[in-house]
């Protein structure tokens, strides 16, 4: 044994028994790398192997511990040959079935053998049966004991047996007993006595290895004290890097854009219709922070539809008329050409320069880009991530505009912030995102953000009939899409994922504009998908704008940003396949204009329960925020914020929806520390999130 055992909890998994080179690899992928990082991995569920069960008691659908003598052991012929061995234990018999078995095991199972097994109990023809259960033969003389505490069951990745998890984390758990100091408590007594909560290492112990007698059902809901205790402290830690994060950003200069020429009036006047009194207010919200010489960080939330292209139009006035530079950022390629155009067509009376900046920008274009950005000239950059390639310098920027946000990281947040800060002056920033997270929500994930809220629709707007047709019905639709075209209404039929593959989704595309064309003759098709040129997709949008082609099949290309009000009828295949709030996204490309829009949901049989409550939620409500709300009971929170895509650092052990209810508790909690306790929260950030944010850059 090593000498240095037990080894401190800042050693490598690397030093640990059991630990060679391929067994370190699996765990890496796992996160781990230290040995408190076993500590922190912590189980998703129990099994209670604590108490042998009588046989005559067993319930099917539990899993249970049994103990008996085998009566009988015989292989049964059948569709499928299986090796059955009937125990009992005085109380009742019950059957163990093993598909899969050797000359051995069946000679090892021989009549009175005792035998111990753990597995599910499920109705069989004759006993009760357990598959495949775990088992251990026991000798005449053996006192075989049972486990002391419940038996946890870890997530873990191919090839790493449970087991193997279970004896690491052991050895992990006796380093700790004598490196307690290693692992000190970070939180004052007086937040552990306010909120009761109890100390971290007792709570890692029991999570780790429950006492027989735990409250096993709060333990599998993740709500024991022991585990919202390591969860309060992660949401914590994660709020206060975010609080942090916000005060560095703040801590900068900005400029303070006062000009007022009449720029703003201007485009008022001319603009077809009024703001909408919700669009005035977030826009106010954003001129008052623009006045003012620290950045602006502000959210600009609003559904699908509601109108924060223009809100932010007005942001970019008061820049320019300030005499400053203003870059708009998209997560597409279609939605920057869109915005373009939006942007080209509202402010070509006002002489504006605006210029487009995407990955197929050629040369010449790109240059004529460059020197004007370099040259101090007020205007707008409109594009994708092309506008902070390396190379693309800004003058006088001082407000980027980012939209559809939940595509875009924290950390390209931060890349683009530095396009301004060659003169240490700090660009302002306005995000503009469909997602209505909820407040509380949006408090912690957001912390580093002020939010403005667009929360009416223009006037005029009918809600979306939404209908769930199954495909096999294909055939009904294509009567109504002629009927629609005839009427003058625009249409869009979207292809879903096929796989997680971008080719099969084209190729599906191809084939579903084939068999339209087909079925329409006389109705003008048009095809757009992901695979297509730039300056294709461009053109086929514009043909699509301008009323040109009547019927456009699409891939989810056409999922964000994408605004022709005259299209007020959409067909989506195989949307059992999607997210709901990707639906929304998607159903929000109709319903824009003034007139009755209509949405049908395809879907291929047979339904699991999760896709039917979604297409029934489609069905009976328009409301983003219902929706968001729905699809957060769903699939969780860190699908809604799209964690991954948004650079947030990730959960280990919190989950935002269960705990919710701590975050009250954890906004308290924080202002605390933040005027009692203040070298407490550095200790605290590093050990949860140490590395994901770079406060090196802000
Ligand atoms: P989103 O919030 O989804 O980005 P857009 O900014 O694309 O929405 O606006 C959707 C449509 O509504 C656009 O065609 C836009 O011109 C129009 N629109 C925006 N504000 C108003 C308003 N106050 N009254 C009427 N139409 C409006
Ligand atoms: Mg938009």
């Amino acid at each position: 044994m090593n000498s240095t055992y037990p080894h401190s909890l800042g050693a490598s998994v690397a030093v640990l028994h059991g630990v060679g080179a391929r067994v370190e690899e699996k765990l890496n992928r796992l996160g781990i790398y230290t040995v408190q990082d076993l500590l922190f991995h912590l189980p998703l569920r129990y099994i209670d192997r604590t108490r042998i069960i009588p046989i005559g008691s067993l319930q099917a659908g539990e899993s249970a511990l049994v103990q008996g003598t085998v009566e009988l052991t015989q292989i049964k012929f059948g569709r499928r040959r299986s090796l059955l061995c009937r125990i009992s234990d005085g109380t009742g018999a019950l059957t163990l079935r093993f598909f899969h078995f050797s000359k051995s095991q069946q000679d090892r199972l021989q009549r009175y053998t005792r035998i111990r097994c753990y597995g599910q109990v499920r109705h069989g023809t004759q006993t009760l049966e357990m598959i495949h259960p775990e088992y251990q033969l026991i000798a005449d003389d053996q006192l075989l004991p049972v486990d002391e505490h419940l038996t946890p069951i870890y997530p873990t990745t191919d090839g790493l047996q449970q087991n193997r998890l279970r004896k690491l984390t052991a050895q992990a758990l006796t380093a700790l007993k004598r490196h307690n100091n290693d692992l000190p408590e970070l939180l004052p007594d007086k937040i552990l006595k306010k909120f009761n909560l109890p100390e971290l290492s007792t709570a890692i112990v029991y999570v780790h290895h429950p006492p027989p007698d735990a409250a096993t059902r709060n333990l599998m809901e993740g709500i024991h004290p022991a585990q919202q205790r390591l969860a309060f402290e992660e949401l914590l830690a994660q709020y206060l890097s975010l609080r942090r994060l916000r005060q560095h950003l703040r801590s900068h200069e900005a400029t303070a854009l006062t000009r007022h020429g009449n720029l703003t009036m201007t485009f008022l006047r001319q603009l077809p219709f009024t703001l909408t009194t919700a669009q005035q207010r977030a826009a106010n919200e954003i001129r008052m922070d623009l006045k003012i010489g620290t950045p602006m960080l502000r959210l600009l939330q609003g559904d699908v539809g509601s109108g924060k292209t223009v809100v932010a139009a007005l942001a970019a006035l008061q820049a320019i008329e300030s005499g400053y530079q203003v870059a708009i950022m998209a997560p597409t390629e279609l939605l920057a050409d869109q915005h373009y155009s939006t942007f080209h067509g509202w402010l070509k009376a006002l002489a504006v320069p605006i210029i487009l900046f995407t990955g197929k920008s050629n040369k010449s274009e790109r240059n004529r880009g460059l020197s004007i950005l370099a040259s101090q000239t007020p205007c707008i950059a409109v594009g994708t991530h092309a506008l902070f390639q390396q190379g693309v310098v800004f003058a006088q920027l001082r407000l980027i505009i980012i939209d559809e946000q939940h595509r875009f990281g924290v950390h390209q947040r931060l890349a683009l912030l530095d396009k301004g800060q060659h003169t240490y002056i700090f660009p302002h920033q306005l995000i503009m995102t469909a997602t209505p997270i909820p407040r509380t929500l949006a408090m912690t994930a957001y912390a580093d953000l002020d939010i403005s809220i667009i929360d009416e629709l223009p006037p005029g707007r009918q809600p979306v009939n939404t209908a769930v047709i199954p495909t096999s019905k294909r055939d009904d639709i294509i009567t109504r899409i002629k009927q629609a075209c005839n009427e003058g209404r625009q249409v869009y039929w979207v292809c879903t994922l096929i796989e997680e593959s971008e080719v099969l989704q084209c190729e599906a595309a191809i084939d579903t504009c084939q068999y339209l064309k087909d079925k329409l003759p006389t109705i003008k098709v048009g095809l757009i998908h992901g695979r297509m040129k730039g300056a294709d997709k461009e053109s086929i949008m514009a043909a699509f704008k301008s009323g040109e082609l009547q019927l456009l099949v699409a891939t989810t290309v056409i999922e964000v940003g994408v605004d022709v009000p005259n299209a007020s009828l959409m067909i989506i295949e195989n949307a059992e396949r999607l997210g709901l709030f990707q639906m929304h996204q998607l159903r929000g490309r109709v319903g824009r204009g003034s007139m009755k829009s209509d949405c049908v949901l395809l879907y291929q049989s047979p339904l699991t329960e999760m896709a039917r409550t979604r297409l029934e939620t489609m069905r009976n409500t328009n409301n983003g925020f219902e929706i968001a709300q729905k699809d957060l009971e769903l699939r969780g929170p860190g699908e809604l914020l799209g964690t991954r895509q948004s650079g947030l650092p990730e959960l280990r052990i919190a989950d935002l929806l269960r705990d919710v209810k701590l975050l009250p508790d954890i906004h308290i909690a924080a202002n605390i520390l933040i005027n009692q306790y203040p070298d407490c929260i550095q200790p605290l950030i590093d050990r949860w999130h140490g590395k994901d944010i770079d406060y090196g850059k802000v």
